[in-house]
């Protein structure tokens, strides 16, 4: 299900998110909403988003289904974007997409979203882990 060649522990941290996946509940009436989809895999996540009077992004849902990179990494999105500011997680979402593309990238700002980083390794797949932030993209603009 997972390739191979990822690290055995990351492979791991991604079956845990995928199978137990954080922030999952559906948040009625958001402010910002946005369905995404991958037609390369089948990959689907839904995202609600309610922010503040100051950007900061209170409360994130997102309920999916597809393969375990794309709902991991939905999962992994939710947990690094709650609590941050718009611009602030739409800068993570930069960072996250210069480390997919194998560019130097500011892992401070990733933290645990760097467990993906071996995805990179297999282009189909790198489409399944931003699908969720071009999702969350989407749902801003
Ligand atoms: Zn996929």
């Amino acid at each position: 299900m997972l390739p191979n060649e990822l690290n055995d522990l990351y492979k791991e941290v991604i079956l845990d998110h995928y199978k137990n996946p954080r922030n999952s509940s559906e948040i009625i009436e958001p402010l910002h909403k946005a369905r995404g989809y991958n037609p390369f895999c089948g990959d689907e996540v839904n995202l609600q988003l309610n922010v503040d009077n100051n950007q900061v992004i209170q409360e994130v849902g997102f309920q999916g289904h597809g393969c375990a990179i794309s709902q991991a990494t939905a999962s992994l999105m939710t947990e690094s974007i709650k609590g941050k500011s718009i611009q602030e997680a739409l800068a993570i979402r930069e960072e996250f997409r210069k480390m997919m593309q194998g560019e130097q990238s500011n892992l401070e700002l990733l933290q645990d979203l760097e467990i993906l980083e071996g995805v990179r390794n297999f282009p189909v797949r790198i489409k399944c882990s931003l699908l969720s932030w071009s999702t969350l993209e989407d749902s801003l603009s």
